[in-house]
């Protein structure tokens, strides 16, 4: 009680010393312009304050009385975040450029497509136009410093009049985009109020801070499956920016800041211009913020160009510049003495020139680091004006005027998927791909090709970005010293979609000529029913993502549904084990007509009851382990499973703690974690109790309980090593021990060889593609390997160390265990939601798992 008394009583002394404070501001600000607002006097204090942050709605609130206040800056909702949250951007430039802004965005369609211009024109738009700066704050939420960051530099280039804010504004359209991850801001800030002053103060909140991808939401880039990334692609593609800046956070005992240049590899169609206009204004963010006495900023570190997953805009025009600022306790000030520092910032050298000293870093710090970074990409956008957007013209000059090969890529409309090949035309579509149609049959090499066949020509704006994505990736080898291990990548090194949706598509490399047209709108191919009376049943395919959409809407309705475990023969046709059956009933035309209606599905009737044996399915209750380490592949796992329309309930520690699984589940899944993370979740005193631990032992017995009493568990990748450890299975993982100097693959795809015989791969051809990303390899003396690796170097795309660890191996097996199983899927099949080919062994796995053989 005196405690709280205490408090009120200092709350009330400190509330009077704002009012003083806020007081005196207006004053002083009065003096400057009258009725800005500024960060201060609208939240209640300095931002950067310690253990003060603003949240979500107080910053969209305080972007929108600044809109109201200043004819400088406007801010447009583009749309809602997938929380429903508003997703905004502030439009910052001078009054008069806001008068012409329609003319300027035109002026960046011009310059980003000179098949529209001449050179002439170009210059005379160079001469007129302005420098387009993109600023995204807090993609990832608990990098918190830049989203607060982004209301002082608003309000400062809304107020103030002097020399450097009037050079900006003049010459710059800067769109701010204060929270690049809306919903993340609000759950983390939440988070940490709630424990703030407690001994969880600053402690990682244990679920995702974006619903479904948490850290992942940056690496969305060319695949665009999340809302966020469409959002931000509407502005990017109406503004074509020149310079994007991402502001992040990194750990706490290396640098203050790392800034671009970035470390070897660039991905090879990254224009050679823009590789050098990076380093450009890397080294001059370097440079200003050093002259400031800004200590400990480095660059040509850690962080390489390889991946365009979070790099869009090196493919459009626009240079890239990461700044990472060593973090605090989210708004928490930490203590980092020298010793303390890692090695690598505590000399001088030419990568960090002015080393920091070590000692107390806060909030604040990071909001200056995050401003004067800010501040340098403007001077140096505003200054170098006419090279930004000259550069920018030539670059997609180059794009356009291409002559070496590949000339195009082709994809024929005789795909085994072709909703999925469409749905991939339709993500290089939205990252501003011109597709165009055959309007006649042509030859190319010999080959020739209907007409409809769709193509891809590379000489066109973003013909790079298309072949970054169509083509096999070579991964240059870049080693730690000679004859030593690779040194590692910063992210996975193969985003070949073509191999990771399994889509025909074939590079064209020598000149061919063909009447051809743009497509405008690419929409999903349609299904095919034919309804007979009094039919048995009906049957459909197994070997699209389609096909299995259209047994989750049948199953679900309770209409009776099989596979054929067997080749069978019926109207004179032959099909396939995993053919689909389903029986006729009262309303199943009419559902099947509903289904054809989205999805490319053909339905023929069966007249009579084909003699085969198949698996009865039934609709699956699946439980999907969702652990409190906040697994990012948990939250893909859910994304994929609702948009293929898998119902499923979160399982969390406590529920299999409680035991008695096989009540409400037929199978448990469990996306990529650790064993020690399942069993042992976050440790007890870094959170708060309720979220400490994993599934103990306990957990471990009840699961092995849920499965010998029919239950099924599906481990997803390095998931796999806890029933293997915990049941005693004998599959080993050979790859386990391993050194990373002998075996190493960063993120490749693999060729794998399928049994398509077996239920699992059902649907599948017998060679495939895989992606292998710290993936297991098993040695299997029981149960049934599904997928296994050749005997040769199965390497598709990207970089493979010790190929030999992977001869004859397993990928996929199927362990019988009890009166269940366990289904060991030693790949990300999902992954990052890219993966579309390899989907249906999950989606295969599931049903399976509950499926029970018999006469049909
Ligand atoms: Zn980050």
């Amino acid at each position: 009680m005196l405690k709280r008394n205490l408090n009120e009583e200092e709350e009330s002394m400190r509330r009077a010393r704002i009012t003083c404070f806020v007081f005196l501001l207006l004053f002083i600000s009065g003096l400057v312009s009258a009725q800005i607002p500024n960060p201060e006097e609208v939240l209640g204090f300095r931002v950067g304050t310690d253990r003060k942050v603003a949240d979500m709605h107080q910053i969209v609130d305080y972007f929108k009385k600044l809109d109201r206040a200043s004819d400088r800056i406007i801010v447009q909702e583009v749309g809602k975040t997938t929380l429903g949250n508003p997703f905004i951007v502030a439009i910052i430039t001078s009054a008069e450029n806001h008068a012409n802004l329609g003319k300027y965005s035109q002026y960046q369609q011009m310059l980003a497509d000179p098949r529209k211009i001449s050179d002439v024109d170009a210059e005379k738009i160079i001469d007129a136009g302005k420098a387009i700066v993109m600023v995204n704050c807090s993609i990832h939420a608990t990098e918190i410093g830049a989203c607060q960051m982004s209301m002082e530099l608003a309000y400062d280039l809304a107020s103030k009049n002097d020399k450097w804010t009037e050079e900006i504004l003049g010459n710059v359209i800067l769109l701010l985009v204060p929270m690049h991850n809306p919903d993340g801001t609000q759950m983390v800030v939440d988070w940490y109020k709630k424990n703030l002053g407690t001994k969880y103060e600053g402690s990682s909140m244990p679920w995702l801070y974006h619903k479904y991808v948490g850290h992942d939401n940056n690496r969305d880039w060319y695949m665009f499956t999340q809302v966020e990334s469409r959002l931000t692609l509407k502005v990017h593609n109406a503004w074509h920016p020149q310079v994007i800046m991402d502001m992040h956070q990194m750990g706490s005992s290396g640098a203050r800041i790392f800034v671009p240049p970035y470390v070897d590899p660039y991905e090879p169609n990254v224009d050679p211009i823009l590789r050098q206009e990076v380093a450009k204004m890397g080294t001059f963010i370097a440079s200003e913020m050093t002259a400031e006495g800004k200590g400990g900023v480095m660059y040509s570190s850690i962080f390489d160009a390889w991946t365009p997953a979070r790099a869009y805009h090196h493919y459009h025009g626009g240079i890239r510049i990461l700044t990472e600022v060593a973090s605090v306790r989210l708004a928490t000030p930490v203590t980092i003495k020298f010793d303390e520092l890692s090695n690598e910032v505590k000399q001088p050298s030419v990568k960090i020139p002015l080393p920091w000293k070590g000692g107390k870093w806060t909030l604040r710090d990071i909001v200056d680091y995050d401003y004067s970074a800010a501040k340098a990409v403007l001077t140096n956008a505003a200054r170098l004006r006419e090279n930004w957007l000259r550069n920018f013209y030539r670059i997609h000059k180059k794009a356009v005027t291409r002559t070496e090969p590949p000339y195009a890529f082709l994809i024929p409309e005789n795909q085994r998927d072709l909703s999925t090949a469409v749905k991939m035309m339709n993500v290089l579509r939205m990252g501003g791909v011109e597709i165009h149609r055959a309007r006649e049959s042509f030859t190319v090499d010999g080959f020739q090709y209907p007409e409809g066949t769709y193509i891809i020509y590379m000489a066109q704006p973003y013909g790079g970005f298309a072949k970054a994505l169509l083509e096999k990736q070579e991964y240059p080898e870049f080693r730690e010293y000679p004859g030593g291990p690779l040194k590692t990548p910063y992210d996975v090194v193969a985003h070949t979609l073509p191999l990771l949706m399994g889509v025909d598509v074939m590079p064209i490399e020598k000149p061919f000529k063909v009447q051809s047209a743009k497509v405008d709108k690419l929409s999903l191919p349609k299904g095919e029913l034919n309804a007979v009376n009094n039919a048995y049943g009906y049957v459909w395919g197994h070997a699209t993502n389609d096909d299995i959409v259209a047994l989750n809407r049948l199953a679900n309705k309770g209409y009776k549904v099989f596979w054929a475990s067997e080749s069978f023969v019926e109207n004179g046709k032959t099909y396939p084990p995993g053919t689909m059956i389903v029986r006729n009933r009262k309303g199943l035309a009419e559902g099947m007509k509903s289904i054809i209606k989205d999805l490319s599905v053909e339905f023929e009737a069966l007249k009579a009851k084909p003699g085969v044996e198949a698996f009865a399915l039934k609709p699956v209750r699946l439980g999907l382990y969702k652990s409190y380490t906040a697994s990012m592949d948990e939250g893909w796992t859910r994304w994929v499973l609702e948009q293929y329309e898998f119902p499923y309930k979160s399982v969390f520690d406590r529920d299999i703690r409680k035991g008695n699984l096989n009540r409400d589940f037929d199978v448990l899944l469990f996306p990529d974690l650790r064993t020690n993370a399942i069993i042992n979740g976050i440790p007890e005193g870094s959170v708060p109790p309720e979220y400490a631990g994993g599934i103990g032992e306990i957990g471990v017995k009840n699961i092995k309980e849920f499965i010998q009493s029919g239950g099924t568990l599906i481990t997803l990748n390095s998931a796999s090593d806890f029933p293997i450890k915990q049941f005693y299975l004998t599959v080993e993982n050979t790859v386990e021990s391993v050194e990373r100097k002998d075996f190493f693959i960063p993120g490749s795809i693999l060729q794998a060889l399928i049994d398509p015989t077996h239920p699992i791969a059902y649907g599948y051809e017998r060679g495939g593609a895989v992606f292998f990303r710290r993936s297991p390899v098993f040695s299997a003396r029981e149960g049934k390997s599904v997928v296994r690796y050749p005997l040769h170097n199965p390497l598709l795309s990207g970089w493979v160390n010790g190929e030999k660890y992977l001869y004859n191996m397993s990928a996929i097996v199927d362990v019988p265990f009890g009166k269940g199983k366990i289904i060991l899927l030693g790949f990300p099949v999902l992954y990052r939601g890219q993966s579309h080919g390899t989907f249906r062994f999950l989606f295969n796995s599931i049903y399976y798992g509950a499926a029970t053989r018999r006469e049909l």
